[in-house]
């Protein structure tokens, strides 16, 4: 439910009025790293963080070192060969002794940034594998030239993977009527295992009478014993990943002593617990401590968290995100979570399925520190923790907005020419200039803070129910909160906002997002996938359709161009709660059948002249459609006898030399 991923199209051409009271940050930061493919890489500041104390500099310091240490668990997460081919690729990129602008390497060049960009040989966002530009010639050739120690045994295996299409095509297969696992390229499954039979090992598992059921399969990789059985092989000290999950907890260690507080020190040392006994009981543990800190102000997460990159939703990508409060930001977010209650009680769904007591909604907007795992270097804008859904229901769930990463984001798409081309006029431009900055920060709150939080299951639905649609209704469901109370006048008397006509500016983009921009992300032919692009396409789909009798969204030509038009902004409100009326319904009652019927009719099938259109003027634009993002560099300052003293910050690393340092000295799965 983390993830709000905007690699997007940050349609947003903000105030930099807002922006300016709302950071200290300086305005003649380059923002833009690299570029290549369909991928712009960018930096963040840490604005803050010489502010914070000299202790809260060293923890942040031990916990961005045991983030990076994680780097390669998530690499062979996403693929069984992606340490072997990464080594394989710098090696060549680093001897290379030739014309480094040659054709053949500028091609090898943007490929190894690709697989880095990736964490792996598949794309972060559509999950197809990357298509070498350079030759198999050119690739030999290097690899002949690399000293024998360096060339891997089974280099047969290594260059069919790179160069045949049909070989590991696709990192995480979401098509209905086909077995997931073997079709999904991921190793979080030993190859030959079919879905059937881990639902089975599963099923066979599950307590469903259990009130605190755990979450089956979160930390571990499934193969076979010798007989053949399914078993499973744990992540932890010791298990399955043990070198690089031992020097997390060697950083975790050395943070304690600069924990802010008792509490946050039980939360690093029940981690640390956790990582060496596997027990998912220890990690319910540990997420129950966590969620419960709301007082320091350094806060972290590091695990094996989101479970998108598994084809049956189950175990968890490795992640980490260090992070501070954003004091000043924060008072948005506290007025929202203290008024929790007055949103629930109103929500336009079945009162039923309302929550008659809305539980430790937290919420404060985060400063990132660093960016790790499954969250680099494509990153969330907003993370809503934990998923365990009894967790949530006893203990609340904390959420949180990162806005030093919407910032980046803003300013580094100012100017670029987006908004001219597929905004339908100028004074709808202006009221996103105006207003889309701060609407689109509050959209992320309502979703983080009340949307994921909102609502209850009947007593007896099964959390799973929805299955496969479970991620993309979870989604639509806290945007549609977000969407419906956007528009509220409790906003303005809650002094959020102070125009009643603010809230436009969100709709309209988000409607022109969902019903076009997101299509550049998507390759012609192709379909919508990723849980979260499926729920905005549904939301305007189903707007657009059930909008018809009133006409209140449409698509209209103007000189050959197709563009979005909303005439009545009221009744799109209308039709935002009623829609979130049913899949609060579906999620409540379980059931799956309409929910599938929902994500089917409007959330998938791509209209082929729309899509090449969008394609067309997008391409024009020249504006990569994913971003993400290098980390600052943190130094640590020690005294004579080796003790940390401080800790600095500097930004100016680029992409490739990050990637290479973080190789070199974060990669204790291949660095053996
Ligand atoms: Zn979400």
């Amino acid at each position: 439910m983390n993830n709000f991923k905007t690699a997007a199209i940050s349609v947003c051409a903000a105030l930099l009025s807002i922006q300016a009271m709302n950071s200290k940050s300086n305005n003649d930061f380059n923002y833009v790293v690299d570029n290549f493919a369909d991928i712009e890489v960018l930096r963040y500041q840490v604005p803050g963080f010489e502010d914070l104390s000299p202790n809260q500099r060293k923890l942040i310091y031990y916990l961005t070192e045991a983030a990076l240490a994680g780097r390669d668990i998530l690499w062979d997460q996403h693929g069984k060969y992606n340490l072997e081919l990464r080594q394989l690729l710098e090696n060549i990129y680093t001897s290379y002794k030739g014309d480094r602008n040659s054709t053949q390497f500028k091609a090898f060049e943007k490929y190894l940034k690709q697989v880095w960009f990736g964490n792996g040989i598949h794309h972060h966002y559509s999950m197809d594998k990357f298509t070498p530009d350079f030759s198999r010639d050119f690739f030999d050739s290097q690899v002949a030239l690399l000293p024998a120690a360096k060339r891997p045994a089974n280099l047969e295996t290594l260059t069919d993977i790179i160069f045949n299409p049909q070989t590991l095509a696709k990192r995480v297969n979401q098509a209905e009527g086909q077995d997931l696992i073997l079709t999904s390229a991921c190793n979080l499954y030993d190859e030959g295992i079919t879905q059937k039979e881990v639902e089975d090992y599963f099923a066979a598992k599950k307590d469903t009478t259990d009130l605190t059921p755990i979450s089956y399969g979160l930390n571990t990789r499934i193969t076979r014993d010798k007989s053949g059985n399914i078993v499973e092989q744990t992540y932890k000290s010791g298990g399955l990943y043990g070198e690089a999950i031992d020097r997390i907890i060697e950083n975790l260690e050395k943070a304690l002593p600069y924990a802010e507080n008792n509490q946050q020190k039980e939360i690093i040392e029940s981690l640390i617990k956790y990582y060496r006994t596997g027990n998912l009981r220890d990690f319910d543990a540990y997420s129950i401590l966590w969620v419960d800190d709301t007082n320091s102000q350094v806060d972290f997460i590091n695990g094996f968290i989101e479970s998108y990159g598994d084809p049956l939703g189950m175990t968890g990508a490795w992640e980490s995100i260090v992070n501070f409060k954003n004091v000043e930001a924060s008072h948005r977010t506290e007025v929202l979570s203290n008024n929790a209650q007055w949103f629930e009680d109103r929500s336009p769904v079945n009162p039923k399925f309302r929550k008659p007591e809305v539980k430790g909604v937290s919420a404060k907007v985060i400063t990132a520190a660093i960016l790790a795992g499954d969250s680099y270097p494509a990153t969330p804008i907003g993370i809503n923790l934990p998923n365990a859904d009894w967790i949530r229901a006893a203990h609340g769930s904390k959420s949180v907005t990162i806005e030093n990463i919407t910032e980046a984001y803003d300013k580094a798409s100012h100017g670029n020419g987006f908004n001219e081309e597929f905004v339908i006029d100028e004074p709808t431009r202006q009221l996103l200039d105006k207003y889309l900055f701060i609407t689109d920060n509050l959209h992320t709150d309502l979703h983080e803070c009340l949307g994921h939080g909102s609502g209850r299951l009947l007593p007896g639905t099964d959390p799973d129910a929805l299955k496969a649609h479970g991620s993309t209704l979870e989604e639509t469901r806290a945007d549609l909160f977000a969407l419906y109370y956007l528009a509220d006048p409790k906003l303005i008397e809650l002094g959020l906002l102070d125009d009643p006509d603010a809230y436009k500016a969100s709709y309209y983009k988000y409607i022109l997002n969902g019903l076009m921009t997101q299509l550049v992300r998507i390759e012609q032919g192709k379909d919508v996938e990723e849980a979260h692009m499926r729920n905005r396409k549904l939301i305007a789909e189903w707007v657009l359709d059930h909008g018809k009798v009133d006409n209140v969204v449409e698509l209209v030509k103007i000189s050959g161009k197709t563009f979005v038009k909303i005439n009545d902004y009221d009744k799109l409100r209308t039709l935002f709660g009623q829609l979130l009326g049913e899949i609060q319904r579906i999620k409540s009652e379980g059931d799956y059948e309409a929910g599938r019927d929902l994500v089917e009719k409007y959330a998938v099938k791509i209209d082929p002249a729309i899509h090449r259109e969008v394609l067309d003027r997008y391409a024009n634009l020249t504006i990569a459609p994913y971003k993400g993002f290098v980390n600052p560099v943190y130094t640590p300052h020690l005294d004579n006898t080796g003790n940390l003293i401080d800790v600095t910050v500097s930004y100016d690393e680029n992409y490739i030399d990050q990637m290479l340092r973080y190789s070199r000295d974060y990669s204790p799965l291949t660095n053996k």
